[in-house]
């Protein structure tokens, strides 16, 4: 505790009473409006296919656009969202969202494209979402076959027996999930093999990190791991032609990244994924 004087004398500091904090506080008042208030977008980023570069799918990120401080990225918002429920709501919006895009880009060339949602663990620890899901594929038959559910690896949270249920109630309706940010969260190796995944992705920190050379030897190690359990592999945060051959080469299936493409909005992906096809055909 830190003394600070005032004008009405001594108070006693609290960490709740930093500015931090209490900004939260205001950002997660604001985030509650923000989706009847029409804030939140979702980006696309695409997902390379490293033998064919082909674009297999691409990622679905949201952006909050807030009135006054502008874009506020997901990495701020989303910790302060799994405070409270708002994250259920939030997952949920992403989940529609997702949904409308991938039937406005049916009948397109877009069409054969997956789209990754990230969801989660938080919500998949109530369960809600789950219920959603199924009510979404029984309105969209198919769905689940056009949709990926990305979710973050994070300290022991795949030994909770309820986010274990849920990621099993999940992958038997059809729905394919991937691990997200592979390598930061500790997974233990037990729980890791029996997870009804079929992707990981290897965090960008071991790709493009400041350690990205030293790390290599690991990066060959976590696609073997992958391959060994039939998981296929996904590199996050490939920003240079080099990376793409160098993982290409230790056999990893996907690429996503700067050097591609940023997450774009859907019009701009759609303009984007024209040029990229037409920049392949012309090699
Ligand atoms: P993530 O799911 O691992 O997403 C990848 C992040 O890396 C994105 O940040 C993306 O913009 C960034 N990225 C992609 N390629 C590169 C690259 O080449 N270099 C660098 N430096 N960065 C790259 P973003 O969009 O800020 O999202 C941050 C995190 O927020 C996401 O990490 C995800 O964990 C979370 N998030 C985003 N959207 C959602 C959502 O709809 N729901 C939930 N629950 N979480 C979300
Ligand atoms: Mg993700
Ligand atoms: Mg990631
Ligand atoms: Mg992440």
């Amino acid at each position: 505790h830190a003394k600070q004087q005032t004008e009405g004398g001594p108070v006693w500091f609290e960490p709740w009473m930093s500015a931090e904090y209490l900004e939260s506080v205001v950002l997660e008042g604001e985030l509650r409006d923000a989706i009847e208030k029409n804030e939140l977008q979702l980006f696309y980023q695409p997902q390379i296919n490293l033998a064919t570069r082909q674009v297999d799918g691409c990622e679905a990120l949201l952006r909050w656009f807030h009135p006054e401080r502008g874009m506020i990225s997901p990495a701020v918002f989303i910790p302060i969202a799994e405070r409270s429920m708002l994250i259920e709501e939030i997952g949920m919006w992403v989940v529609a969202e997702t949904v409308r895009q991938v039937e406005a880009w049916k009948e397109t060339e877009l069409g054969s494209l997956r789209v990754s949602a990230n969801l989660s663990v938080k919500e998949l620890v109530s369960g809600r979402i789950v219920d959603y899901l199924t009510g979404v594929r029984e309105i969209h038959p198919g769905i689940e076959d056009r949709m990926e559910l990305e979710i973050t690896e994070s300290f022991g949270v795949f030994s909770d027996g309820r986010v274990f249920e849920a990621l099993q109630k999940l992958h038997q309706m059809g729905y394919r999930l991937a691990i997200d940010d592979f390598g930061t969260g500790y997974s233990s190796l037990s729980y890791l093999s029996r997870l009804p995944i079929q992707r990981l992705k290897i965090d960008r920190s071991f790709i493009s990190g400041p350690d990205a050379c030293s790390n290599a030897p690991l990066i060959e190690t976590i696609i073997k791991l992958a391959h060994t359990l039939k998981y296929d592999v996904v590199a996050e945060g490939i920003e240079e032609l080099e990376q793409a051959n160098h993982l290409q080469q230790l056999d990893c299936e996907y690429a996503q990244g700067f050097y591609y493409s940023r997450p774009i909005p859907a019009d701009e992906f759609r303009v984007w994924y024209g040029k990229y096809h037409e920049t392949l055909l012309s090699e």
